[in-house]
């Protein structure tokens, strides 16, 4: 259960207080002028503690024994500008009470930092059990009737389990850190020897992005940590594929990451073809776009050597932008894509 009201962001009210000198450090406003008034006021209110006072908010809404917060107690100047509303997680120690008087610190901010995407490679029917009753889940589950229903199986503030081994710029096990969703899509079948992936149909797409917008602006999740399930876990995995639409999230929804096509098409007039295929298998340019992968985000070893895992980790990169050529291979395409994204995205 969750209240939602349209109230617009407020800024939590100007109680710029250190912990060991209180009194001393209060600033102005609604604060000050409450403990003035509390000072000159009748006897009832001199017994009243005035720092006690000043300390407390009325941020909490209390129904059927459950509290709510009933204001948006997010904080723009931590880089928290989301919607702050749902019900509260609280002890319940025996014979004590919890209250919520002094309730929210200024001191804090969310968990989620990443938003990630699956297919599920089976049916509807079959991902909503596995999801539900095996050993992996996801917050989300985005199936594949053309309704308007989501499916919600895990709780925002909880741990899903769909990430597994997973990395993305200096960020590890990225379950403890992310929202998940997982889309109903085949997937892909070999055909001779290929991988051959499925689209996603137009209304699926929209049911995505919906979903995802609504994650990103509530959690101000950064463009760079809207990622697939491939570029946390190159090595491992190929989902959501080469056929999800990352370009058209980017450029109808500004979801997620793109380059700049001027600045790509600049960069790629500059590699010259000759020299560029004559070195591409040299150590020093092998490390060079190792180090260029990882400097992006990828999890990879800089063993200037074209092994498995770089080609693994230059097939996940082109499944999300440059999904036309999914060869494994650093062609000048790839190459100055990924300069451009270094360019506007950098660390
Ligand atoms: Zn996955």
């Amino acid at each position: 259960m969750k209240i939602r009201k349209n109230v617009c962001l407020v800024g939590l009210v100007a109680v710029s207080i250190t912990a060991c000198t209180p009194q001393k450090t209060i600033k102005k406003t609604e604060t000050v002028k409450r403990v003035q008034k509390n000072n000159s006021d009748t006897s009832d209110n001199k017994k009243t503690n005035s720092a006690d006072v000043s300390y407390k908010k009325e941020y909490m809404l209390h129904i059927g024994g459950f509290d709510f917060y009933k204001k948006n107690i997010a904080d723009i100047t931590k880089n928290d500008n989301t919607e702050s509303y749902g019900s509260i997680v609280s002890a319940k120690p025996s014979g004590y009470m919890v209250t919520k008087n002094y309730f929210p610190s200024v001191a804090q901010n969310f968990r989620q930092r990443f938003l990630i995407l699956h297919y599920t490679a089976l049916n509807n029917d079959k991902s909503i059990s596995t999801l539900t009753e095996k050993g992996v889940s996801s917050h989300y589950i985005v199936g594949d009737p053309n309704d308007r229903e989501i499916y919600q199986i895990v709780d925002e503030n909880k741990r899903a389990y769909h990430a597994g081994i997973s990395y993305w710029r200096g960020f590890e096990n990225l379950n403890d850190s992310s929202i998940g969703i997982e889309i109903v899509n085949p997937g892909y079948v070999l055909y001779e020897g290929r991988k051959q992936f499925f689209n996603y149909p137009e209304w699926q797409y929209r049911k995505i992005a919906a979903l995802a917008k609504d994650i990103i602006n509530r959690y101000n999740l950064s463009p760079v940590n809207v990622l697939g399930h491939s570029d946390i876990a190159p090595t491992r995995k190929h989902d959501p594929g080469p056929k999800f639409p990352w370009k058209r999230l980017y450029n109808e929804y500004k979801i997620g990451m793109w380059y700049d096509e001027a600045t790509k098409r600049n960069l790629l007039n500059q590699i010259d073809a000759e020299s560029f295929y004559a070195q591409s298998t040299t150590a020093p340019f092998i490390l060079k776009i190792q180090s260029m992968l990882g400097e992006f985000g990828y999890k990879i070893e800089n063993s200037g050597e074209l092994d498995e895992n770089t080609t693994k980790t230059i097939t996940a990169f082109q499944y999300h932008f440059r999904p036309e050529n999914c060869s494994g291979i650093m062609d000048r395409e790839t190459y100055a894509i990924l300069q451009a994204l270094l360019l506007k995205y950098p660390r």
